[in-house]
């Protein structure tokens, strides 16, 4: 909502980048989209001011980068994906045994708080499992 009314770029090929770029014009950004692969630049002081590609300079408010990224069954095999991200219990475990899971990865809402929150759990839950394996 920072820039609701203002220019920003999205920088980005994959679908991911245009559904974001969709959302944005949606809440009233003037949206510019850059898919193509190449150099980019952003120039600014403390913000950024201009992106720069291919030696034409675009003034924008704000740049989204929106890399690629790695599928969480890619990640760690054996874990279990459903309903947007990686399954766990109350105690964020995942399907494979000393592994938690906390934040955006386990689906939404995508919040800070939500995120926080399980990480906390998935650390001490941790904890218990690195001090169980000791006991053994
Ligand atoms: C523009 C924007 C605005 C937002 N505004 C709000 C808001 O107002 N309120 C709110 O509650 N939430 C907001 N969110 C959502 C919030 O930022 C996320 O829900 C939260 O940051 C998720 O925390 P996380 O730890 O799960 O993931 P992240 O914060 O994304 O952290 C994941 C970390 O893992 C690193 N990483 C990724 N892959 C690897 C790898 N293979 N190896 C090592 N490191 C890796 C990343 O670099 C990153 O540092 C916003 C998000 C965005 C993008």
């Amino acid at each position: 909502m920072l820039y609701r009314g203002r220019t920003v770029a999205v920088v980005g090929s994959g679908e991911e980048a245009v559904r974001d770029g969709d959302f944005l014009k949606s809440i009233g950004c003037s949206v510019l989209r850059f898919a193509e692969n190449g150099r980019y630049e952003i120039s600014g002081g403390e913000k950024a001011e201009k992106l720069i590609f291919r030696g034409e300079e675009y003034p924008v408010d704000c740049v989204f980068i929106i890399k690629d990224t790695v599928s969480v069954t890619k990640l760690v095999p054996g874990l279990e994906y459903g309903d947007g991200g990686i399954v766990t219990d109350r105690r964020m475990a995942t399907a494979v045994p000393g592994v938690f899971a906390a934040g955006d990865c386990t689906g939404k809402p995508f919040q800070l708080p939500k995120a926080a929150g399980e990480g906390n759990i998935a650390a001490l839950s941790a904890c218990e499992y690195i001090d169980s394996r000791k006991k053994q």
